[in-house]
């Protein structure tokens, strides 16, 4: 007979209970009831005792506490009497309350003694009410408070204990253990290679982990040495926490994970000692993995910002301890640790050198053949109509990161399920990419015709410059409906360059202020409208003067600080008159590609007025409407900034 039909016990369990909510309502309700149960005998006068109780004869027995309270109690016959049944009945028992039942001042002994003598004159004396005479504290008092007090205690308790399962739950109780969750190997991380598109040289890096991890024998015996730690740097959403599942699934390893924020509380040492309890618990579990998000959280370059926050002394300590708990395990004990952030270049230089995160692996926005690959697997689960087309859907989305195409997948057949579609389509994405580049359309904002009439020049205006000039990206619409926080927008193709030329950068600032310049053309006054525009072209500016070296009077100088330490720096790195000459050449800059835009925009004012009135007809107009207006794209307006070069 096999094991399990031996077992013969009865297959019922008893169905699942709420504990902390068992115990909240015991709690509620004793806190109803205590009051009641304890409570406090009925206060009454010598008067009523003598009217009432004594001379009916309901008086059980007197008992005087501390010399100055009588506590009287009423005999059980009287039960049913109404004067006493409130008194008698125990409310939360429901049977007869012991007593006592009432009490009263005496003022002092001997005067009491006396009254009550008085009062049983004709009373015979073995018929006489005893009377017995006690010192005590009151526990009573205080009971009330102790039992919530204690009730509460547990609840905590309960309360908190249940909320971290695995490794490390978190608890008032024990906050300086380490916060990583555990994916075990039931558990374990379901996703693998083919789960990650593009990124084929970080995962050809990452592989040798997993074969390491699968088979460490193989790299031992030849005397080598694999890496304690992998640095994953790129800009958010690229597939940073992905490459790293993809590595445990792969190996088939615990992983922990956590982020780098984790480590830090308002508690100085509580890092230290949760990197301290991370590493013992993963050291327990080895050969696995533990992944660290935002390790820039704990591993910022010590001892920089000291004059603001007065030394962070609670992240030095963690990352000290970071550091030695990666120098303290050996290369073969099993225990890899991957990093991810998106700011390699403020990391302290301790946590990168050669036996801690040795190997860094830089991730960067998809190109579109690597943004095909990830709508492929991003598209996979969608019922997708014929129309749609992998290779535009990658056009179109330049600058997406992974994180981003597959939140238009998501958002897409969201759009298609809200239009009761059977399948998602074409439309659905574009709208979805829309959604996302702006913001959810806002149709039912409130816009008076006189703000329409501005906001639809202004992005003619936009449309009319970036057609003509021609480094800028290609135009697909403008519209005038509003989305998210703006009002109205042109939408272009952003075009995949890795550097970009002074012609090019002008070009774009002249661009984003023809905005305002249409205004000032049409109406002859501005708006805040344009606020956005003059952030961005400040920035612009200012990189281009400061950053780029692209101002002949500044110089081929760059301030730029790729190591970040400078961040908040009191002290500029440059003079008084060097911090004036560059105010002054950004205003020069942008106040000449200002002008670039309005000579533009009057040179061609017709056109301005035909996609301007165009916009307030139909609130969106596509590219080949402009084209019909303007005529083919590419006519080059030659620069004259001649001034900031
Ligand atoms: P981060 O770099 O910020 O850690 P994540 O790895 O969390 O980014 O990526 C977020 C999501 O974006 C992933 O869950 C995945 O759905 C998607 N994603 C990002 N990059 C890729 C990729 N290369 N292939 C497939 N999906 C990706």
């Amino acid at each position: 007979m096999d094991k399990k039909s031996n077992d013969t016990r009865p297959k019922w369990k008893l169905p699942k209970v709420n504990i902390p909510l068992v115990i909240f309502l015991v709690f509620v309700l004793v806190l109803i009831f205590l009051p009641n149960f304890f409570s406090s005998p009925g206060e009454i006068t010598w008067y009523q005792f003598q009217k009432d109780m004594l001379k009916r004869k309901a008086v059980d027995r007197i008992v005087v506490i501390n010399r100055e309270t009588a506590e009287v109690y009423i005999k059980k016959e009287f039960s049913k009497d109404s004067a006493f049944a409130d008194a008698l009945r125990s409310p939360i028992i429901g049977g007869l309350n012991p007593g006592p039942h009432f009490t009263f001042n005496i003022g002092s002994v001997e005067s009491f003694e006396h009254k009550l003598e008085l009062a049983q004159q004709d009373v015979e004396a073995d018929q006489r009410i005893p009377v017995s005479y006690q010192d005590k504290g009151s526990i009573s008092d205080f009971l009330p408070w102790v039992i919530p007090a204690v009730l509460v205690f547990f609840m905590f308790r309960l309360l908190f204990r249940g909320q971290g399962d695995g490794a490390g739950g978190s608890s008032i109780f024990n906050f300086g253990r380490s916060t990583a969750r555990l994916l075990e190997n039931d558990k374990k991380s379901q996703v693998t290679f083919d789960d990650v598109a593009g990124l084929e040289e970080a995962k050809v890096e990452v592989k040798e982990i997993v074969d390491f991890l699968k088979d460490p024998k193989r790299y031992t015996k030849l005397g080598a040495k694999i890496p304690k730690g992998v640095i994953i740097v790129g800009p958010p959403g690229t597939g940073k926490t992905l490459l790293a599942k993809a590595v445990a699934g792969e190996a088939k390893v615990p992983f922990f994970s956590l982020s780098g924020s984790e480590f830090v509380e308002m508690f100085v040492g509580v890092g230290a000692s949760r990197v301290r309890d991370l590493f013992k618990q993963a050291k327990e579990k080895a050969p696995c993995i533990v992944f660290i998000d935002e390790i820039d959280a704990v591993g910022r370059s010590r001892g920089k910002n000291a004059l603001y926050t007065g030394a962070n002394d609670e992240r030095e300590s963690t990352l000290n301890q970071l550091l030695t708990e990666m120098d303290g395990f050996g290369t073969n004990t099993g225990v890899i640790v991957l990093a991810a952030t998106n700011r390699a270049d403020i990391l302290d230089p301790a946590l990168l050198r050669p036996g801690r995160f040795d190997r860094h692996i830089y991730l960067e926005l998809p190109n579109m053949v690597e943004r095909r690959a990830i709508f492929v697997v991003h598209l996979k689960p969608l019922v997708l109509e014929e129309n749609v087309d992998v290779d535009f859907l990658a056009s179109q989305t330049p600058g997406f990161s992974g994180a981003d195409i597959a939140n238009i997948c998501n958002e897409a057949a969201l759009i298609a399920a809200r239009k009761k579609k059977e399948k998602v389509e074409r439309e659905d994405f574009l709208e979805a990419i829309d959604r996302i580049v702006a913001g959810l359309e806002k149709k039912s904002k409130i816009i008076s015709p006189e703000e329409k009439k501005i906001i639809a020049y202004h992005e003619a205006g936009h449309a009319i410059v970036s057609w003509l000039l021609k480094y800028i990206d290609p135009l697909l619409k403008v519209s005038i409906i509003p989305r998210g926080k703006s009002l109205g927008a042109a939408w272009y193709l952003p075009e995949e360059r890795q550097i970009r030329t002074v012609t090019q950068l002008t070009q774009r600032i002249t661009a984003a202020l023809a905005g305002r310049a249409a205004e000032e053309i049409t109406f002859n006054e501005v708006s805040s409208g344009a606020v956005d525009d003059l952030e961005k072209v400040t920035k612009e500016a200012y990189t281009m003067v400061a950053y780029f070296g692209f101002n002949k009077k500044i110089g081929n100088i760059s301030f730029y600080d790729s190591t970040g330490r400078n961040d908040n720096a009191l002290q500029k790195p440059y003079s008084e008159e060097t911090a004036k000459l560059i105010d002054e050449e950004v205003r020069k800059l942008v106040e000449a590609c200002y002008q670039q835009a309005k000579t533009i925009l009057i040179e061609h004012k017709d056109e301005l007025i035909d996609i301007a009135e165009l916009l307030l007809k139909r609130e969106i107009i596509y590219k080949d409407e402009i084209e019909k207006v303007l005529g083919k794209r590419g006519v080059t307006v030659p620069p004259k900034l001649v001034a900031t070069k």
